[in-house]
């Protein structure tokens, strides 16, 4: 409540909550000794001083983030507002393997803190992205396609085992969902981000929660067949979404079309100088995922579609092709009140997300609960 500025003085809490005053005035006294909350004193504005005024203290320590990529990776420290202090792309073979790639980041991370004179004491917890599925209570990636030596490596406890603060792993897709609702959509429910890059994958945001599936796999649109194609896909089937929209499958017909393109972000750079193949590609590949994305509509009725990703940087022709098939297939009642939007934080999401997945585990009531009592 005082973090959202819902209520910030003792009576507002005491009225919201319902508890005693000495109870929450116990509970502050906590808060406060233990460095989260402070006493604004806000006379400057006011000309009186009004004593009690309290404040959560996001600087009381900070968050080491990571969103790794197959190619391309993105390493921050936050605050516990989830504030970006400082960030550094990293060009890594997330194929190098889990130790390797993990020291590099570790590397990393520490020249940042240096950076940005966070006392490495202060780091409360640390939030990391992979580019695969992750079983997120173990905090380690699963059967991963496109990360050799990664599968079942204790992502989690490597770290842990270096920083001696909580870590938490999750998809990257998913942290990138998390981040845009928490930050830009926080008042919708429910929430589809759609990355579109080399592959393709879905966070999905169910009653303000990442919905994670069963083995973790929930959202793992890529991979749903398109009806008529044949494209063979790196997952052993025909067809998949994206074997047919994906960046690297648009970049190979760019390429056979005799243009320079390798990858997701030369698609891009075809369709930003005016290329007018490109542009039919890229408008295509939009209907396509909307015909994938109607569907999902129809079956979890979300409220926005946020379309991210390297293929999301041409989002103007993307999101035609998406917006185009999505209102013509998908059931009138399901898209009365959709939003399809491209991502507000863009390349940042990743490492936004991650940094609120660490803050809310930290400033869980439970989690507090602990810290109190350890501390007593
Ligand atoms: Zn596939």
């Amino acid at each position: 409540l005082i973090r959202d500025g819902e209520a910030v003085t003792r009576a507002a809490l005491t009225a919201r909550t319902g508890l005693s005053r000495s109870t929450v005035s116990q509970r502050v006294d906590a808060l406060l000794a233990h460095g989260l909350v402070y006493e604004a004193d806000d006379s400057v504005s006011t000309g009186g001083r009004r004593p009690g005024r309290l404040a959560f203290d996001h600087r009381a320590g900070g968050v080491l983030t990571a969103d790794l990529g197959a190619t391309h990776s993105r390493l921050a420290v936050s605050d516990l507002a989830a504030t970006t202090l400082a960030a550094v792309e990293l060009e890594m073979d997330i194929a190098i393997g889990p130790e390797r790639a993990l020291r590099l980041v570790c590397d990393q991370w520490d020249a940042l803190l240096d950076e940005t004179d966070e006392p490495r004491g202060g780091i409360r917890g640390i939030g990391v992205g992979l580019p695969g599925p992750v079983d997120h209570t173990a905090g380690q990636a699963v059967n991963p396609p496109i990360m050799p030596g990664w599968d079942g490596f204790p992502v989690r406890d490597w770290l842990n085992t270096r920083y001696r603060v909580p870590v938490l792993v999750d998809n990257d897709v998913n942290i990138m969902a998390l981040g845009e609702h928490r930050k830009t959509w926080r008042q919708t429910q429910h929430l589809l981000y759609v990355k579109v890059g080399t592959g393709i994958g879905c966070g999905i945001v169910s009653g303000g929660q990442i919905h994670r599936g069963a083995e973790g796999a929930a959202g793992d649109i890529g991979h749903i067949v398109v009806p008529d194609h044949q494209e063979l896909c790196r997952c052993g089937n025909v067809g998949c979404l994206e074997a047919v929209a994906g960046g690297r499958a648009l970049a190979m017909r760019l390429a056979a079309e005799g243009y320079p393109a390798a990858d997701s972000r030369d698609v891009v750079r075809l369709v930003n100088e005016g290329n007018a193949v490109a542009i039919r590609i890229v408008r295509e590949a939009g209907r396509t995922i909307g015909e994938v994305l109607a569907a999902c509509v129809n079956f979890f009725n979300p409220g926005v579609i946020l379309i991210g990703g390297d293929m999301a940087a041409a989002h103007g022709q993307l999101l035609a092709g998406v917006r185009e098939v999505i209102f013509q297939r998908s059931l009138p009642l399901a898209t009365r009140n959709l939003s399809i939007a491209p991502s507000q934080l863009a390349d940042g999401a990743g490492v936004v997300g991650a940094a609120i997945m660490v803050v809310e585990h930290l400033l869980a009531p439970a989690a507090i609960d602990r810290a109190l009592r350890a501390s007593a």
